[in-house]
């Protein structure tokens, strides 16, 4: 259902299929992806690969899926299809050169044999001269205000030299237009250089592709980044040229470092199957970008929200232009808040897949039915909730609650142990092994019983305890992590451990 009245909105993301997804690139998904939906319109996924020698392989595919596996389904793609394909930029260059044939025979445009020699002299001269480098028109056409003769241009085709083909930027005019999150943006066409439109590969270059793309796919909206904005001015005039209706533009602010230099990879991690592979999960890490460039407005203090209430409250009116500092702590809290509230059967789903993958590598001596249980995953679960980064962690940083421990921390030990310590221990084993209640309420009871009458403090043995048991020197309260391991795995433990643990 449309709410606004006028064309069916229509927004797009379109990546390069370079790599990987960029923390960056998926906002501007989720942003064009929020925006459609919360009008009822459509949100497609193009893939630009018109730059084929930066073209990976497989890229495409798997941009899809990273998007997929965060939640956001594109309308139409190369994965669903759609009224408006192909999807895929390489599929559709006879559409390219039939605009192209368009422009040339406009007079918007003109063949240009200079070789890259040529260009990269200009280039340089221009750069000693203290002029901003552009294309020196040497191949502009006498019929388009250029000192080219016809016959020379005609003389080179015959050849069969290769060629680019360029738009012709007209002189000194003002370029236009209200940008959504900017407002209004002007430029000069004197800072504007006669943009390659083909190369001479015979492919389009991004700006003419995207252009014609974004018409013929009736797009409505374009929400990109801000380092998108410097090439308005050409994608305009292509519009112009045409005499398409341009669509509406917002550019968002740049992604910036903690010290506000631009978001890169040598800071740290910026592909999302990056922080996925790292434990994040994708609805944290969607809850993360959402809010770098847009908030939901004064007094609302909420930070966590579901892809459904994004849908809901967002709007491009409420991004803002100042750069968003990336800030990897806020994405670590986002994800703590989503371990806290996420069911546990949506946990246990989760983590079940690794501990069959740890038990497959290595051999335990618990018992792998009970251990692998829902039952026994919900009470790990409960006691770690608080404790874990991620989720991997229930299987991971608890990894004594599936398998003994075959070290015990040093330092711990070191610290934690008196020459009577384990003199005391294996009295206390007996008495741990002669008694029928094994909850956390009466474990810690008979410790308290126990230590009293000898003139110690409890921590004599809780720490002991919890190192033997566990093989580390922290972890939840020792007296819920002893009943949850059971008592048969606990008196195996303290007994082995008492025996390799000597000071
Ligand atoms: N293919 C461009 C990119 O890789 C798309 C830019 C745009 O959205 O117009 O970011």
């Amino acid at each position: 259902m449309q709410t606004t009245l006028g064309p069916r909105v229509r927004t797009r993301f379109a990546p390069s299929p370079t790599g990987y997804l960029h923390v960056g690139g998926l906002r501007t998904a989720l942003y064009n992806y929020l925006y459609a939906k919360k009008v009822g319109g459509d949100f497609i996924v193009r893939i630009e690969d018109t730059d084929q020698a930066r073209k990976v392989e497989g890229a495409d595919q798997s941009l899809l899926k990273t998007l997929e596996e965060s939640g956001i389904v594109a309308d139409e793609s190369i994965l669903h299809g759609g009224n408006f394909g192909p999807y895929m930029q390489s599929e559709r260059l006879d559409t390219y050169a039939q605009y192209c044939r368009q422009l040339l025979d406009q007079n918007n445009a003109y063949y240009c044999f200079s070789t890259a020699e040529e260009l990269d002299e200009n280039r340089k001269l221009q750069m000693k001269q203290g002029i901003q480098p552009k294309y020196n028109r040497k191949w502009l056409p006498e019929t388009m205000g250029g000192n080219m003769p016809q016959s020379e241009i005609q003389k080179k085709l015959d050849e069969g030299a290769p060629y680019v083909i360029r738009m012709k930027v007209p002189d000194y005019i003002s370029i236009m237009f209200e940008d959504i999150v900017r407002g209004p943006v002007e430029f000069d066409s004197a800072t504007v250089d006669d943009q390659v439109l083909m190369k001479s590969d015979g492919f389009p270059t991004y700006h003419f592709a995207s252009v014609i793309d974004d018409h013929l796919m009736e797009i409505t909206h374009i929400i990109r980044g801000e380092e998108w904005l410097s090439s308005m001015p050409k994608h305009l005039l292509l519009y112009e040229f045409f005499g398409w209706e341009a669509p509406r533009f917002a550019h968002l602010p740049l992604l910036l470092n903690p010290d506000r230099s631009k978001l890169s990879k040598r800071q740290g991690d910026v592909a999302v199957e990056d922080f996925i592979a790292k434990g994040y999960s994708p609805d944290a890490i969607l809850n993360f970008v959402a809010l770098l460039g847009w908030n939901e407005g004064e007094g609302s203090e909420q930070e966590i929200y579901s892809l459904e209430e994004l849908v809901q409250k967002f709007s491009l009116e409420r991004v803002g232009k100042a750069g968003a500092v990336f800030n990897i702590d806020k994405l670590d809290w986002i994800e703590k808040q989503y371990i806290k509230a996420r069911p546990v059967d949506q946990i246990i789903q989760a983590i079940k897949p690794l501990l069959q993958k740890e038990l497959a590598e290595k051999s335990t001596d618990m018992d792998v039915a009970r251990i692998s249980s829902d039952e026994y995953l919900t009470q790990v679960i409960d006691l770690m909730r608080e404790r874990v980064n991620f989720e991997n962690e229930f299987i991971t940083f608890s990894n004594y609650f599936y398998f003994d421990p075959e070290t015990y921390d040093e330092a711990a030990v070191a610290k934690r142990w008196q020459d009577d310590t384990n003199e005391v221990l294996a009295e206390f084993i007996t008495e741990l092994e002669a008694s029928d209640d094994f909850s956390a309420d009466n474990i810690e009871t008979m410790l308290k019983a126990f230590v009293a009458p000898k003139g110690k403090k409890p921590a004599f043995l809780i720490h002991p305890l919890r190192i033997l048991s566990s093989g580390v020197g922290f972890g939840p309260s020792l007296y819920h992590m002893l009943e949850v391991l059971g008592k048969q795995t606990v008196i195996r433990r303290l007994k082995k451990g008492i025996e390799r643990v000597t000071v």
